[in-house]
């Protein structure tokens, strides 16, 4: 297991592979048991391992990561963010936008929720998080970035809403 591969188990689009074969195909084997005295209806593990369903060995698994997908997951927030989810998020405007006045904040932020001129250049890793917008002779920017609930660090797994904070930023480009 390579250094890059440390934690990722507990990553969006994080699945395991058999150590022995490399197939996708490595379950998780547990037997569960119920305390019938207390009712208790949370199944407790008992025996846990993995067990591959391809070369049917008992297994190591490797944790790789589905990068399409979570690619998927990232453009997916983002881009319900532009357009008004405001789940876990802020919403920026910059000083140099806010003297523009609310008319042309309001046209600045719908021009941002219906952006879709996403390219090679723009949107390198299509993950929708910056976009350039000419509006009325001014040149804007928004961007989105993504910081861990206490807003202190980065994201540690920006393809999961319940642990990222989003911040989109509109900005004049002159700002940027
Ligand atoms: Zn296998």
């Amino acid at each position: 297991m390579g250094k890059n591969k440390k934690n990722v188990s507990n990553v969006v689009g994080a699945y395991p592979t058999c150590n022995a074969c490399g197939s996708r195909n490595a379950v998780w084997d547990a037997w569960a048991e119920w305390n019938i005295a207390i009712k208790s209806k949370k199944p407790k593990p008992v025996l846990k391992h993995y067990i591959c369903d391809k070369c049917g060995k008992d297994t190591e698994v490797v944790w790789e990561l589905d990068l399409e997908f979570r690619k998927k997951c990232i453009r997916f927030l983002n881009d319900a963010l532009r357009s008004g989810e405001r789940d876990n998020s802020t919403v920026l405007i910059t000083s140099g936008l806010k003297a523009l006045g609310d008319k042309f904040i309001e046209a600045a932020c719908f021009a941002v929720a219906t952006f879709d001129q996403f390219s090679e250049d723009n949107d390198p890793y299509q993950e929708h998080d910056f976009g350039a917008i000419d509006l009325q002779g001014e040149k804007l920017f928004w961007k989105i970035d993504t910081y861990d609930q206490s807003m202190s660090m980065l994201s540690p797994d920006p393809a999961n809403p319940k642990i990222t904070h989003r911040v989109l930023t509109i900005m004049l480009a002159s700002e940027y």
